[in-house]
């Protein structure tokens, strides 16, 4: 990839953005509009549909109509595989302009957007393509005289909600499995990262997705998502975000229909190096880059940094001069490391955070402050506090920015005990040389994932989720397909 290709686009008005309904752009129903903000400069970037629970009742309609029409429900899976397969292609034709376009929008820096956004998306569509295929019913182990089947059959309508962090990538984790396995989808994007959906909707139409299968729907959670969590036509909800719009979403399902809710939420996760780690400055290293890369802004980041006491002080020295040279800037250019914080308002949380760390005692090692003020963007320092104890705020809420936490600790089980003292259980790491050690962690840190001698790893083959507080539901790998699927007895007598 070339910077020139990058700096090409980088300018490029962004015409304003209607909802995607049916097949085609549409307006909200009653003509709202709301500016959309970058954060690389502050400055406006385009206006974007403002809907509103009358359009998510249109966009159900639709996408209801279109489940019972069959065009893709009904469709043999080997023609959902070929349409998949070419929304894939379109995505990979598409993927510079998409990654820049998601970068204006949410300033996530573009090293990373490319990979995690279009490379990442187009690859989940074409792994669900080829589940597509591949799902298959039961028989039963019933005596002689009767037949169980087990059909798998599509839920119906699934709604998602996505934040703002890799809206792509996210949106396609749920999007890809629900359409693979025949159902309708109305997708509501965080109000702050939807561009890249809504052109997502529209390589969909354009490979062949038959209209109202995929909808998208713009504008404020508490409106928009608010009506998707309630709607009474939608079986099945995929959420991404926070606890508190998680909890919000199960009380909606009971106040409704009852609609299965999956929610895959926040995390504070642990990044633990013994002192036998194999290489420190290795930990070091992938320590800062798995808390500063997108500024923090990713799900499974190791915001909490625990270290065995006899090397506390040295790798707590090592990662805070690492993140004093991590490469924070303009996110369109492909040296940076660290793009913008998506939005003034996750600046100043971030901020805060920082002074209730200080407040409360812990010790800042590096950054702390908004930078590159100039810019007019949204920039903050990679931070790190060192002597972040379990009382400490820091040490419990997710920042969801650029700030580690370190806590040093005594042996293994010193280290089990406050690696599992948070209600959070995304992701984790081990740093070790004990073959057994590492084994022993794996099994007692309560975490959907824990990496060994690395830390953020991943790929579509492996499920991601949490337990405990970061969420009841798994994207990626084949176990996704289970939440868009309902299971159905036929018992036959013979
Ligand atoms: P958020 O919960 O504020 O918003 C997520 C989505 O919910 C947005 O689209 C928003 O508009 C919508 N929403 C807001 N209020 C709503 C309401 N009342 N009803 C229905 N929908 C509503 O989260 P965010 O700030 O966009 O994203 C950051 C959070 O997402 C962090 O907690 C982060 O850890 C989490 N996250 C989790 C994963 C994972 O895989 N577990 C991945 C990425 C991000």
């Amino acid at each position: 990839m070339k910077q020139e290709q990058i700096d090409k686009l980088r300018g490029v008005p962004v015409p304003e953005q209607a909802l995607f309904i049916a097949g085609g752009r549409r307006p909200a129903i009653r003509g709202g509009s709301r500016e959309v903000v970058s954060p690389l400069d502050g400055a406006a970037l385009t206006r974007l549909a403002e809907g509103e629970a009358a359009d998510v009742d249109i966009a159900v309609s639709a996408a209801r109509a279109a489940f019972d029409k069959g065009g893709w429900s009904k469709a043999s899976p080997g023609e959902r595989k070929k349409v998949m397969h070419r929304i894939a292609d379109l995505i990979e034709g598409n993927a510079l302009e998409i990654a820049v376009l998601g970068v204006r929008d949410n300033g996530t820096e573009i090293s990373m957007a490319l990979k995690a956004e279009p490379g990442s998306a187009a690859n989940t569509f074409r792994y669900y393509a080829e589940l597509a295929d591949k799902i298959y019913g039961e028989i039963a182990p019933t005596p002689d005289s009767v037949l169980g089947l087990v059909h798998h059959e599509p839920v119906g309508v699934v709604g998602v909600i996505v934040p703002w962090n890799f809206p792509l990538m996210i949106g396609a984790w749920k999007i890809a499995p629900a359409l693979a396995a025949g159902n309708s989808v109305v997708v509501k994007p965080a109000e702050v990262a939807s561009l890249s959906l809504l052109r997502l909707a529209e390589l969909c139409s354009e490979a062949g997705l038959p209209d109202g299968v995929l909808n998208v729907v713009t504008g404020q959670g508490s409106v928009v998502g608010e009506a998707i969590g309630l709607h009474p036509d939608i079986d099945v909800l995929a959420f991404t975000g926070s606890g508190g719009v998680g909890r919000r979403l199960l009380e909606y399902s009971a106040r409704s229909n009852l609609k299965r809710v999956y929610l895959e939420l926040g995390g504070k996760s642990p990044n633990i190096v013994f002192a036998d780690a194999p290489d420190l400055d290795q930990a070091a290293k992938t320590a800062a880059y798995g808390i500063f890369r997108n500024s923090g802004q990713v799900c499974v980041a190791g915001s909490r940094l625990l270290v065995e006491r006899s090397i506390h002080k040295e790798f707590s020295e090592k990662v805070s001069a690492i993140a004093g040279t991590i490469k924070v800037g303009d996110p369109l250019d492909l040296t940076t490391e660290a793009g913008a914080i998506a939005s003034e308002d996750q600046l100043k949380k971030n901020l805060e955070h920082v002074a209730r760390a200080q407040a409360q005692g812990a010790e800042l090692r590096a950054g702390g402050n908004r930078i590159l003020q100039a810019t007019g963007g949204y920039f903050m320092s990679p931070t790190v506090f060192d002597g972040v104890t379990l009382e400490m705020t820091l040490f419990r809420e997710e920042v969801f920015g650029p700030v580690l936490a370190i806590t040093p600790f005594e042996d293994e089980a010193d280290a089990i005990r406050i690696a599992n003292s948070t209600a959070y259980g995304l992701a984790s790491g081990v740093w070790t040389a004990n073959l057994s050690r590492a084994h022993r962690m794996v099994r007692a840190i309560r975490a959907g994932v824990v990496h060994v001698n690395t830390y953020g790893g991943s790929d579509i083959t492996v499920p991601l989720g949490g337990v405990g507080q970061s969420g009841n539901g798994h994207d990626k790998s084949p176990h996704a397909l289970d939440k868009y699927l309902n299971l159905k007895t036929a018992w036959v007598q013979l």
